[in-house]
């Protein structure tokens, strides 16, 4: 039985355990938490992608590239948890709207957007979406719809069929299937720190207990506290992490990259609210998911954006709290209640208010403020391979069922 030992315990190192579980594998899952899908994967938006939010990527290869997970998210993840992932997305299509100061004008969105919708009405999955986007289309909104949802720094938008799943509710999920998965062991509590190739074949992972990742009086972990495992097979999966692992295990690193780390709110109200799914593009700004009447997400950029840097790893200032905590929800009220004035009754009717984010890694460098820059584009994400070590750059939440599903058969077989 192929032994492997999967770092990180986000959608895509799950997902993938899963995967590998059914195809017989005796499958590791490592994490620094106590509990699986305790980050990033469990703290975002949840969108699932069909390429009209880089609207700035005229060659369409980002659309291209996140097309396909995005059509199959649902299937895929329905099959792995054995329940309706469809069922959990948000009821509506999502409005994107133009900002005055956006980065692209109505008009270039609306040609762009023409353009994803052929590529979805195109392809063969377009009816396995969470919901059936064969006919896809982006429509524009009236003066009057304009002016029901948006301010008037707002000077266009469109309706697209775009979705989104709760991704609280998708990560207990996810969590329940792992915990119930035979052939799967967590191991909780311990930071990586290193994967080499073992000379007898396959790869040795190296890691630090819980509680014990201080180094010792001599600058050196007592025996009982390092972990040291050799696995048949090891899979990256560390997100904001990776980067450093990668280079113990002799993967050069891409010739570019930045770490972001982002922080939103997640509201539960204490009644239910009838209210839109808006996002204004492009550029630094911000969006309101609304999962189920009662749950939002709420993102305004420049608040968000705690940190962001071009070093292997990003120094992530936990979410803040006390006095700094309200600054940064009234700061996303201010930001976001600017463009869309009824974001609010939503902040008003909340139960609960939880600062909650993660990691975004890209390949490229600059801002999302800059014409130029690469993180306007994503499309050069996915697996490398050296020997029995392969590190996965998940990317999108997305695309993630399938790259996972994918890489399980190129690994064991379908
Ligand atoms: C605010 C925000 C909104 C987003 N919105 C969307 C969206 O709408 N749609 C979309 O497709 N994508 C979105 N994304 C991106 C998406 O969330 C990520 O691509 C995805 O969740 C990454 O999953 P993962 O499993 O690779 O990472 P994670 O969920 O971060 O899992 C990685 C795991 O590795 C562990 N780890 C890291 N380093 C170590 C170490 N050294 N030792 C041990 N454990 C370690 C962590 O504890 C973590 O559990 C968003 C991201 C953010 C931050």
């Amino acid at each position: 039985m192929t032994r492997v030992g999967i770092l990180g315990a986000g959608i895509m190192g799950s997902c993938l355990a899963l995967e590998l579980a059914r195809r017989g594998a005796d499958v590791t899952l490592i994490d620094r938490n106590e509990h699986v899908l305790s980050e990033t994967s469990r703290f975002n938006e949840g969108k699932i992608h069909l390429g009209y939010l880089y609207g700035l990527d005229a060659t369409l290869a980002t659309a291209r590239h996140i097309l396909p997970g995005g059509l199959v998210f649902a299937d895929l993840l329905s099959d792995l948890l054995a329940c309706d992932v469809a069922a959990q997305a948000t009821r509506h299509d999502d409005v994107y709207l133009v900002d005055r100061e956006s980065l692209a004008s109505p008009e270039a969105l609306a040609a762009q957007f023409a353009a994803v919708s052929g590529l979805i009405r195109e392809h063969p999955d377009a009816a396995r979406y969470l919901v059936d986007v064969s006919r896809a289309a982006a429509t524009p909104l009236t003066r009057a719809e304009l002016d029901a949802v948006a301010s008037d720094r707002i000077v266009g938008g469109f309706r697209v069929p775009e979705r989104s799943v709760n991704t609280a509710w998708v990560a207990d999920r996810l969590a329940d299937a792992v915990a119930a998965e035979g052939r799967v062991t967590f191991l909780p509590g311990v930071t990586i720190t290193a994967a080499r190739p073992d000379e007898r074949g396959g790869v040795r992972v190296e890691g630090l207990r819980a509680e014990q990742d201080a180094e010792g009086s001599e600058g050196v972990p007592p025996e009982g506290e390092r972990f040291a495992e050799r696995f048949d097979l090891v899979v990256n999966a560390l997100w904001g992490g990776r980067l450093a692992i990668d280079l113990t295990a002799g993967l050069t690193p891409p010739a570019g990259w930045t770490h972001r780390l982002r922080y939103c709110l997640f509201v539960r109200t204490a009644t239910p609210l009838d209210l839109p799914s808006a996002i204004v593009v492009v550029g630094p700004f911000g969006d309101v998911k609304n999962y189920n009447d009662r749950d939002f997400y709420l993102s305004w950029y420049p608040v968000g954006l705690v940190a962001q840097g071009n070093d292997v790893l990003l120094a992530a200032p936990p979410p803040p709290v006390g006095e700094a905590r309200e600054r940064f929800i009234a700061g996303v009220r201010q930001g976001l209640g600017a463009a869309l004035p009824w974001v609010g009754q939503i902040l008003d009717a909340a139960e609960s208010v939880t600062v909650a984010g993660g990691h975004v890694f890209a390949e490229g460098r600059g801002t999302i403020g800059e014409l130029a820059s690469d993180l306007h584009r994503r499309d050069r994400f996915g697996v490398t391979r050296v020997g029995d070590y392969v590190s996965v750059d998940t990317g999108k939440y997305s695309t993630t069922p399938w790259v996972a599903r994918r890489l399980a058969d190129d690994l064991l077989g379908g």
